[in-house]
């Protein structure tokens, strides 16, 4: 791996980060470190993307209703058979 400690750092801080628990600091930091660096912009958005979709799983759970129908589908189509 060519990871660059930023690298590591960002990753740690990229779930934080989406959770919006990161103080203001950080979260420019995380920022950042993903304007100047491809590979984890990509990571970035990749997570933000998945976390959507639990974030989404986890309201449906908790009886909350803004899921669309189009998420509802996209969540179905993640759904597709693990075992
Ligand atoms: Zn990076």
């Amino acid at each position: 791996m060519t990871a660059r400690p930023d690298c590591s750092k960002c990753e740690e801080l990229l779930q934080p980060f989406l959770d919006r628990s990161l103080t203001a600091d950080e979260r420019a930091t995380v920022q950042h470190h993903l304007e100047n660096c491809s590979a984890c912009d990509r990571c970035y958005k990749l997570e933000e993307v998945l976390w959507k979709h639990v974030r989404n799983c986890c309201d449906q759970q908790a009886g909350l209703e803004f899921a669309s129908s189009e998420l509802k589908q996209k969540l179905s189509d993640l759904r597709t058979p693990l075992v």
